[in-house]
């Protein structure tokens, strides 16, 4: 076995990539990531011991989120650019171990620090800290449930950078991103503890959502309804993908008056509801689907590509020197942004020949985030109170390359003309151009934005329990979830946090979750495989 990772939905066979990564990672940055973790945790063992008003506990914090969001699927494909991030880890733990006069209890701490000095020796160093050997170590059930808190709190460190992106942060995050990984980094076998702490990140990741929604929405506003094209314009082009809100936000300045059309892709679709981003003119449309469609759909773009985080595939040569990468997404030999220039991107645009013509007009709707739908809150109440409105589906979550998540379109399509069908993430392109109608003047189909307005959901799930003084759980509300990568891990450790119950998620389970685990959630929170749509028969509240 050359690698082990198991840690997105697409693993091979469903258990784990072990030659090759399906998601096109290779043995040797799948060893250098790996090696990247495990200095993370000896980062955070001594880091968290440090003093709690210590100078150094937010740049320390701030090291091991970029670390942890490195590491996270689609996100960092670049041996070259990890290597040296490595190096810079193995230094603070130098440092740390100078400042922190503690002995860390397990003799993996000897391998804190990089033993060599080429990339081949960290690989070496890599490959004996891979998720395989804890599962030597551990058991595959203990092994699990830590990859369960650690791919979890992977998905919370790109929550948390996308927020610190806008200057949004929190002590109290960061001090726990220290501590998770210095219990990560003792390698716990109790199972509740670790169950524990699975919930404490899904505790904090709630926490970090409602940042990191107050970072875009105190950036850019609060997202309004708002119709967008789907059809190309004539003219030059730039295509944005990924999940930064600053990148297309600056690229807009950059690009605004120079003739040039802006188009969203992917999980940038809900950025046109934004007040300050919907405002510059040539932002025109969105283009294409969800991400796993991005090689053929970047491949007849007439104009360059800006990829602004995860989720990045390996390019075609055809589109290889016209798509640039951002942030903490590389791919060996793509031009690389640094510091918010998009000249080049721009001097692509001009050189590409764009779109010749307009297309037929095509549309979709977003920009249903919490504020705009509890703006009409009383309206959605009357309805359920009438019986208009008899049930809500959040149907939603990571799309996915994988045969199989036809059960999404297929149950969407099955919700009765009388319930609403709330909407978030990439797994919304699996309908999102249907025609779902309205319920007195309410849209059937509702995009509340991107997997991290998650916190919209929640948010609405709430206020409508609160308006039918029941439970979210006693609400006519079915949760069926697309995971695909550690960012829905996250989400599903929140839901289970706030005892949120009968989620169903799919289109597979994860790998790296064991039986005895899988049948806690089953038994405690009614976890479910997703299936096809039976005619729910829940009660509606009253009250
Ligand atoms: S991220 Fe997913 S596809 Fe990529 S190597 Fe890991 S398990 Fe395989
Ligand atoms: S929702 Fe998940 S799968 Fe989709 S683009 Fe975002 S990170 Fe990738």
């Amino acid at each position: 076995m050359s690698m082990f990772c198991y840690q997105c939905e697409q693993t091979a066979k469903e258990t784990g990539c072990t030659s090759h990564g399906v998601c096109g990672k290779d043995p040797e940055t799948a060893a250098l990531q790996d090696l990247l973790i495990h200095i993370s945790k000896g980062i955070g063992w001594y880091a968290s011991k440090l003093p709690a008003d210590h100078a150094d506990r937010r740049p320390l914090a701030h090291f091991v989120t970029e670390a942890l969001f490195t590491t996270v699927t689609n996100v960092n494909f670049d041996p070259e650019t990890i290597g040296p991030i490595i190096t810079a880890g193995s230094k603070l733990i130098t440092q740390l171990k100078d400042q922190v006069k503690a002995e860390p209890p397990t003799e993996l701490a000897a391998s804190w620090e990089i033993t060599g000095t080429t990339t081949l020796d960290m690989e070496r160093q890599g490959v004996a800290v891979s998720p395989w050997t804890r599962a030597e170590r551990l058991g595959a059930e203990v092994s699990g449930l830590g990859e369960l808190v650690m791919y979890g709190l992977k998905g919370t460190a790109a929550y948390a950078q996308h927020a610190r992106v806008l200057d949004v942060e929190d002590q109290g995050v960061s001090d726990f991103f220290l501590e998770c990984l210095g219990f990560l980094a003792e390698e716990p076998s109790d199972i509740d503890k670790l169950l524990g702490m699975a919930l404490k990140v899904g505790e904090v990741n709630l926490k970090v959502m409602e940042l990191l929604d107050q970072a875009n929405t105190g950036t850019y506003g609060h997202p309004v309804p708002t119709q967008v094209r789907t059809s190309p314009v004539a003219g030059k082009c730039i295509l944005v993908s990924g999940h930064d809100l600053k990148d297309l936000h600056d690229l807009l300045v950059q690009t605004e008056g120079s003739g040039i059309n802006v188009y969203t892709h992917g999980e940038m679709l809900p950025c046109h509801g934004y007040p300050e981003l919907k405002k510059f003119k040539h932002l025109v449309g969105n283009y294409g689907g969800a991400w796993q469609d991005q090689r053929t759909e970047f491949d007849d773009f007439p104009g360059p590509i800006l990829m602004t985080t995860n989720c990045i595939q390996k390019p075609r040569q055809s589109y290889q020197d016209r798509i640039f990468t951002a942030g903490l997404v590389q791919w060996p030999g793509v031009k690389h942004i640094d510091g918010h220039d998009f000249s080049a991107v721009i001097d692509s645009a001009k050189a590409s020949p764009g779109f010749e013509s307009d297309d037929e007009p095509a549309f979709t709707m977003t920009g249903f985030g919490h504020n705009a739908v509890l703006g009409v809150a009383d309206k959605v109440v009357d309805a359920v109170k009438a019986g208009k409105i008899k049930h809500f589906y959040l149907i939603g979550g990571c799309d996915g390359a994988k045969p199989g998540r036809d059960i999404y379109t297929e149950t969407a399509l099955a919700v009765p003309d009388d319930a609403v069908i709330l909407t978030l993430a990439c797994g919304k392109y699996r309908f999102n151009k249907m025609e779902f109608g309205d319920i007195e003047g309410i849209p059937r189909l509702l995009d509340l934005g991107q997997c991290n307005d998650a916190y919209s959901a929640i948010k609405i799930a709430g206020a409508l329990a609160e308006a039918f003084d029941c439970e979210v759980n006693d609400l006519p509300l079915s949760l069926i979830l697309s995971w695909y990568e550690q960012k829905a891990v996250c989400i599903l450790l929140t839901l289970l946090h706030l005892g949120i119950k009968n989620i169903q998620i799919g289109p597979s389970l994860p790998a790296f979750v064991g039986k005895s685990v899988l049948n806690v959630l089953v038994e405690n929170y009614g976890l479910q495989p997703v299936a096809p749509l039976d005619q729910p028969g829940d009660a509606v509240p009253t009250a």
